[in-house]
């Protein structure tokens, strides 16, 4: 699977792979140094169970949702529509737009999941089976203040 960890001290994402899994990275962006927990589930694909980065074991999913693919077809199929609009041709470029619409709801259904940590957010991409739940606000209030406390955040 594919790791975009989060450091802990500025946020960069750094990716990292778990089929050649580092014990410590480096952060491109304020050069602290991670050393990451590898458990035998996540080095093998077999599931997200422990996170490298915090050693936390709690996980949400969300759809992993690029919004710029999104626009562009929207845009593209406004300026297409546009055209045939100033060309009388309005059945057309409603059938456009609605169109352009239709391809976004079926990119966005395609979508598959990203597995995310509730305390650093660090992102675990792959075709490992998604075990983990929709996100919880609540529970992401309480693990995110006692991984800032552990980590000197607050
Ligand atoms: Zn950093
Ligand atoms: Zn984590």
């Amino acid at each position: 699977m594919q790791i975009l960890a989060k450091c802990p001290q500025c946020d960069a994402a750094l990716p990292v792979s778990a089929t050649e899994p580092a014990a410590t990275i480096r952060c491109g962006r304020c050069s602290r140094e991670m050393s990451l927990s590898w458990s035998d589930a996540v080095r093998t694909d077999g599931g997200v169970d422990r996170c490298p980065v915090c050693e936390g074991g709690d996980f949400y999913i969300r759809k992993d949702f690029d919004p710029t693919i999104g626009l562009t077809v929207v845009v593209i199929g406004a300026i297409v529509s546009g055209v045939f609009y100033w060309f009388g041709r309005d059945l057309i470029a409603y059938g456009i737009l609605g169109g352009a619409a239709l391809i976004d709801l079926v990119v966005y259904g395609r979508l598959k999941f990203v597995t995310v940590c509730y305390r650093c957010h660090t992102e675990f991409r792959g075709p490992f089976p998604i075990t983990a739940k929709g996100f919880d606000l609540h529970i992401a209030d309480v693990l995110e203040q006692e991984y800032e406390r552990r980590i000197g955040r607050r």
